[in-house]
């Protein structure tokens, strides 16, 4: 077993009225107070949009909520002219402690390279959050089978230019495209697959003691119901988690993996 915590990150995507926002925040916080379970055995965050961000921050400081907050995306710009882009030190100032980025969406709606993954990845470090790294093949990818080198590669160009201490404190999201809002997960064998296939390479290139600390999430139509053979691969960190982290049962469930 590895000492590395486990992180079970909610991303809400563009979804939920600012009302909705909070008291599922509120449930949440409900639910992992609930002693009948060991919820402390993982980190939980939630990825609200932009604009809930200060009502999150007001209720997890006000009611010293045992869970985290970060955002979706960050600008790869610090400041100035970039209309309607959200800056690194925004996000930080407002207390979150997680960015999401290269999410495929991202990467799919918005053309977002592992060039542009990689600077913000930098800027949202520099700014004292860490980066989750999303990575994942797209079907076609899958099918022809070259889906372990594609992911590595994507998680060579995202991480381009960090030290071996900063991968270490890095989360990388291993999303297969074909299993994100499908219904269809992969199987805890192939989540494990390029999960230990991405560390490997972080072994190869930045030593044991980055390797050993980096957590490495799946996401993927995450439930409930499937979360305990997806989290008892070894090389699996965490879950990165979208619709079902808008269900307090069900991702009160996630969060209750073991
Ligand atoms: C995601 O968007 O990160 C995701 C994994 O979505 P879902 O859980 O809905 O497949």
């Amino acid at each position: 077993a590895s000492s590395r915590t486990p992180l079970m990150a909610g991303n809400w995507k563009m979804n939920l009225n600012h009302q909705e926002a909070v008291v599922l925040t509120q449930k949440l916080a409900f639910t992992l107070s609930d002693k009948k379970h060991d919820y402390a055995k993982a980190e939980v965050v939630v990825l609200p949009p932009f604009t809930d961000l200060r009502s999150v921050q007001t209720l997890v400081d006000g009611d010293r909520l045992s869970l985290k907050y970060g955002a979706q995306d960050v600008s790869e710009h610090d400041a100035g002219a970039y209309t309607g882009e959200i800056s690194a030190s925004m996000l930080a100032k407002l207390g979150c402690s997680y960015v999401v980025v290269g999410h495929s969406e991202r990467r799919q709606y918005h053309g977002e390279t592992d060039a542009v993954v990689n600077t913000k990845a930098h800027k949202a470090l520099a700014a004292g959050m860490t980066p989750i790294v999303c990575v994942g093949e797209g079907l076609e990818i899958r099918q022809a089978g070259t889906h372990v080198p594609h992911c590595v590669e994507q998680v060579v160009g995202s991480l381009a230019g960090f030290t071996a201490e900063q991968v270490g404190g890095l989360v990388i999201a291993y999303e297969p495209v074909w299993a994100i809002g499908t219904g269809e997960v992969a199987t805890p064998d192939d989540a494990q697959e390029v999960c230990a296939a991405i560390r490997a390479w972080v072994r190869e290139t930045h030593g044991d003691a980055a390797a050993d600390a980096v957590r490495i999430q799946y996401g993927g139509s995450v439930k409930a119901s499937n979360v305990a053979g997806i989290m008892a691969q070894p090389d699996v960190d965490g879950c990165l988690v979208g619709g079902a982290s808008l269900q307090v049962d069900e991702f009160g469930g996630i969060c209750r993996f073991y």
